[in-house]
């Protein structure tokens, strides 16, 4: 009998670890950018996260879960969401999508809103179903199909240049009505749609969402819809929510997120909102997963919520004034950028924009030993040389479409005044230098 203790001590495990479903997924564009942002930009405008305060009632909310007297608020609750914010997301929806809610099965609160993208392709997605993905899209969709055994089949939204040598505008990036009817097939479950989209800032027209419902309900298709910019539409746009589009409340998921709806990201309350006849399937992976989301956050953004309820469509309300607010900023960084020679593509929705920095090929050195894309190689320069940190667009794409967008950069403008101010003073800075040399 061999006694435990008289195994060779360095009894290394010579097996694989890894599992199947993780090969290739392992890169993540914000490990590696977060942290070159963080030792060199002075300014960053890279990750999409507000550097100015959660409006004061969350704040005080939040206080008040922590330290007002309820201490049942600091342990579990329902799993598949806290009554308080179930019943206020049922009421909400119900005024947006213009039909009866049930806060219990319609509804089911997440740990932000990539938890419940999480939930949703682990739902619905065999071994072997495609989903169609527009592109630009929220990098997390892609590694996420992949790990729940699906094909992901890309789409490109297709820059049109303006006529009038105006800038761009987001709108002018539109879907071929042709190409995107030829990505559906009997093997399409779903098709996920990020309007307003990140990075961006596109918000779907009433009749690109028509061409998408069309094909959702003639093929069968599920919509996982990423609406968490959902507030965040500018210059009096309207946002249509596919969900209310004929034949398509039976086939959507709605997933939204506190984190950007009362500009708290750290709290990572999400949702998703839809028929039970889905979020039956995505409440059995969130049980099986993760099962209960913080009392504390969910209470804050119930409260939240019940505030802007009772003050819809006012002035007062959060989600009128804080796209008022995110308009000026986006318009400031605008007018920054276009003076230093980016030409800015003015986003109609979300707190992003993208710049095209192809007349700058020559402030970056090139790399002759390196396959880095453009869009890389200048926004790492830029930090390191500028200070200031934003993010390469062709990460937003497949690997078989990134090298046709390398051109292009995505800011964030949820900054403080100061922030964007102290932005502008580089790129005032860094125009002068250009001039004089
Ligand atoms: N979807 C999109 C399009 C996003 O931009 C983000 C956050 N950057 C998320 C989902 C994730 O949101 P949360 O922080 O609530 O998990």
């Amino acid at each position: 009998q061999t006694h435990f203790l008289s195994l060779p001590f360095q009894a290394k495990m010579s097996r694989p670890v890894q599992a199947r479903r993780l090969e290739g997924i392992d890169k993540n564009i914000w490990v590696e950018f977060v942290k070159l942002a963080a030792t060199y930009s002075k300014v960053n405008l890279g990750q999409g996260f507000p550097d100015f305060p959660a409006p004061d009632f969350l704040q005080e909310a939040l206080q008040r879960a922590l330290g007002g007297g309820n201490h049942m608020l600091h342990q579990y609750t329902r799993a598949f969401g806290h009554p308080p914010l179930v019943t206020a997301l049922a009421q909400l929806f119900e005024k947006l999508l213009g039909r009866e809610l049930d806060p219990m099965t319609n509804v089911m609160v997440t740990v932000g809103a990539y938890q419940a993208l999480f939930c949703c392709f682990q739902a619905f997605v065999d071994e072997g179903d495609e989903v169609i993905i527009i592109e630009p899209f929220f990098d997390c969709y892609e590694p996420m199909v992949k790990m729940a055994g699906g094909t992901p089949v890309f789409i490109p939204l297709r820059p049109k240049a303006p006529k009038d040598g105006k800038l761009m505008s987001s709108a002018d990036w539109q879907l071929d009505s042709a190409e995107l009817a030829s990505k559906f097939s009997q093997r399409t479950k779903a098709i996920v749609l990020n309007s307003p989209n990140n990075p961006l800032g596109k918000v779907f027209s009433r009749g690109e969402l028509e061409l998408i419902a069309e094909l959702c309900v003639k093929h069968d298709v599920l919509c996982i819809s990423d609406e968490v910019y959902e507030w965040l539409v500018y210059d009096g746009r309207e946002n249509t929510r596919i969900a209310s589009l004929p034949g398509m409340w039976d086939r959507t998921v709605i997933i939204g997120s506190a984190g950007k709806t009362f500009s708290a990201t750290g709290l990572k309350v999400g949702w998703t909102v839809g028929p039970n006849r889905l979020l039956q399937h995505v409440r059995t992976v969130h049980q099986n997963s993760v099962y209960h989301c913080a009392t504390i956050a969910q209470e804050a953004v119930a409260q939240g919520f019940q505030r802007e309820l009772t003050l819809f469509g006012k002035p007062e309300s959060y989600f009128v004034q804080l796209p008022r607010m995110l308009q000026q900023k986006r318009d400031f960084l605008v007018q920054s950028l276009v003076a230093v020679g980016m030409k800015p593509i003015m986003p109609e929705g979300t707190y992003f924009l993208v710049a095209d920095i192809s007349e700058f090929k020559s402030d970056v050195p090139e790399a002759p030993n390196s396959d880095e894309p453009y869009d890389y190689r200048f926004t790492k320069w830029m930090m390191k040389n500028k200070g200031l940190a934003a993010i390469p667009l062709s990460a937003f794409y497949s690997e078989a479409h990134k090298s046709n967008y390398t051109n292009f950069i995505r800011f964030c403008f949820a900054k403080e005044e100061a922030t964007l101010k102290a932005a502008s003073d580089i790129l005032q800075k860094w125009k002068k230098e250009k001039t004089s040399s």
